[in-house]
């Protein structure tokens, strides 16, 4: 963080929190029971609990849990990554998608909350902090958005993510690179192949700059199928990227919207 922008933090924080809580009083936002601060994302120590981390054994591919039917196992590579290998190397997440991270996340992407970043931050920290060794990564990469997706949310999701990540580990942020550059209709109620196809072309490289032994890590929200991820992965390939792996929040394959099952 530059001096400026730690000088501005420092004395602007305490104003930003100050004007925060005139609207959000210091209890948790989702049992509207106990303390929770700004800093916390505005969710209490006991709501954080009722997450279910990742734990072996997992597919070491996608890192999709398969508990008991591989018991003893610390990871494996499951059917589908096996069937159809997915474009990166791996994927990792914080927590297992449940209604809680759901909950979060939909007040993040589409009800624009962003009081809950914090706790969502943390999340992917702490996954990063899991998984990798952050001076062996060349650039953080989100999963763009199309512009017009982009300005009709106000904001990408990943890019803030992607951030909050960048900030904490050191990582360069690269929000240039690869574009979206189809508007792709959502992926609800599309099967693995079709959700393929859904993708082909949509996104692409704007760079002139090698990427030829980079090693990439891709951020975003969460991660079902993996498709997504996946193509943004192909692109980087493409272009000689060596190492490329993900890190989201959620890892799953139910999305609850508006009372009503989905898939992402
Ligand atoms: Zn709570
Ligand atoms: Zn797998």
């Amino acid at each position: 963080m530059s001096g400026a922008t730690s000088f501005l933090t420092r004395w602007l924080r305490p104003s930003i929190d100050s004007f925060l809580r005139l609207f959000y009083p210091e209890v948790c936002q989702f049992c509207f029971q106990n303390k929770a601060l700004h800093e916390d994302g505005y969710i209490c120590n006991f709501c954080k609990k009722k997450t279910d981390p990742i734990e072996s054994p997992l597919c070491k591919v996608c890192g999709n849990m398969f508990p008991g039917d591989f018991a003893g196992l610390k990871s494996f590579i499951c059917e589908t990554c096996r069937s159809a290998p997915p474009c990166f190397d791996w994927a990792r997440a914080a927590v297992q998608t449940g209604n809680l991270p759901l909950q979060a996340i939909y007040k993040y992407k589409y009800g624009g909350c962003l009081w809950v970043e914090p706790w969502l931050g943390e999340l992917l920290i702490d996954c990063a902090a899991k998984w990798i060794t952050y001076a062996d990564w060349d650039m953080i990469i989100p999963v763009p958005l199309h512009p017009s997706k982009k300005k009709k949310r106000g904001f990408n999701q990943a890019e803030r993510l992607g951030k909050i990540l960048s900030l904490h580990t050191g990582v360069a942020l690269n929000t240039e690179l690869v574009h979206r550059v189809k508007n792709t209709p959502t992926q609800t109620r599309l099967s693995p192949e079709e959700r393929i196809n859904n993708l082909k072309d949509a996104f692409k490289i704007f760079s002139t700059q090698s990427l030829s032994g980079k090693r990439i890590l891709v951020v975003d929200d969460v991660l079902t199928t993996g498709a997504t991820c996946s193509e943004v992965a192909r692109v980087l390939k493409k272009e000689e990227a060596e190492f490329v792996c993900v890190l989201t929040i959620c890892r799953g394959t139910i999305l609850m919207r508006s009372g009503e099952t989905i898939q992402k």
